[in-house]
């Protein structure tokens, strides 16, 4: 038998996430559990294709309704994410996996990585939006040039950069 020590692979869950800019400006969210500006997003529920799950969670996130960029009456051609990356939540949550630990109470899912369909959304109705109390501490509005200063990590900064320049190519 050899002998090699085994090494266990990170696991990930599914999610969407959705980029909002309308008039040069971005709409973010202050994500309560990382404590960070992001785009609104989450986990894809079962049954749910990833472009329905970014539109849910934006609506379930700021209260206003969206659709992705791209969205036509054909069930053949969905809409195309205009990234997807795949990036750590609880690297904490790996290790304890490997020590047959339960997972952190925060990330109760037991949340490692995150493969995410990012897609750029276009409102359907007004832009009103409120603040979810319960998974955000923020809700705000952002031009581009305020996003070097952003208090979030560099990879969401460049899916923000990414944003803006389809949302200018592609409406
Ligand atoms: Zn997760």
């Amino acid at each position: 038998m050899n002998s090699a020590a085994k090494v266990l692979k990170p696991s990930f869950c599914q999610t969407a996430s959705a980029f909002l800019v309308v008039d040069g400006k971005i709409l973010l969210i202050k994500h309560k559990k990382l404590g960070a500006w992001l785009s609104p997003g989450g986990h894809i529920d079962a049954g749910e294709l990833p472009h329905e799950a970014a539109e849910r969670e934006f609506f379930e996130e700021t209260s206003i309704r969206v659709r992705s960029v791209g969205t036509t009456a054909d069930q053949n051609v969905l809409p195309v994410p205009f990234k997807s990356g795949l990036h750590w939540v609880c690297e904490e949550n790996y290790q304890r996996r490997d020590q047959n630990l339960p997972p952190l109470e925060k990330w109760s899912r037991g949340c490692e990585q995150h493969f995410d369909l990012a897609y750029v959304v276009e409102p359907v109705g007004d832009l009103e939006f409120k603040k979810n109390d319960e998974e955000t501490d923020g809700i705000a509005w952002f031009t581009l040039e305020e996003i070097e200063n952003l208090d979030t990590f560099e990879d969401v900064k460049r899916s923000i950069k990414m944003a803006f320049s389809y949302a200018k190519t592609h409406r």
